[in-house]
């Protein structure tokens, strides 16, 4: 299905384009509606924060932006490596994602 997004939050990625190029992270949110993803230390960008509700101090902070999810891929730590990511239908009906390198069940 196109432009459907296989990362999940908690995913761990590989970013493979761009300045963080080789940077890995764990997805901190998925953005389906603009099939973006927020991975941890990738993409991070000074932010004005003012003072307010729920904030105790102004100042400038960082914080991670959304990437492209096509700028990453899936990282499988059976195989070590970045992989696309399959789908699997299994025994109970339900569908898994799992590792084109290695065929192992990625989803727990
Ligand atoms: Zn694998």
């Amino acid at each position: 299905m196109a432009g459907k997004l296989r990362i999940k939050k908690g995913d761990t990625v590989t970013v493979i384009s761009g300045k963080y190029k080789g940077k890995r992270g764990k997805v901190l949110r998925t953005e389906p509606a603009t099939g973006r993803v927020v991975v941890e230390g990738v993409n991070i960008v000074k932010k004005h924060q003012r003072p307010g509700r729920g904030v105790m101090q102004g100042g400038i902070i960082t914080q991670e932006a959304p990437i492209d999810a096509s700028n990453v891929l899936f990282y499988c730590s059976k195989c070590s490596e970045p992989t696309r990511l399959g789908a699997k239908k299994l025994e109970d009906g339900s569908a898994a994602r799992t590792c084109k390198r290695c065929g192992e069940v990625v989803d727990r």
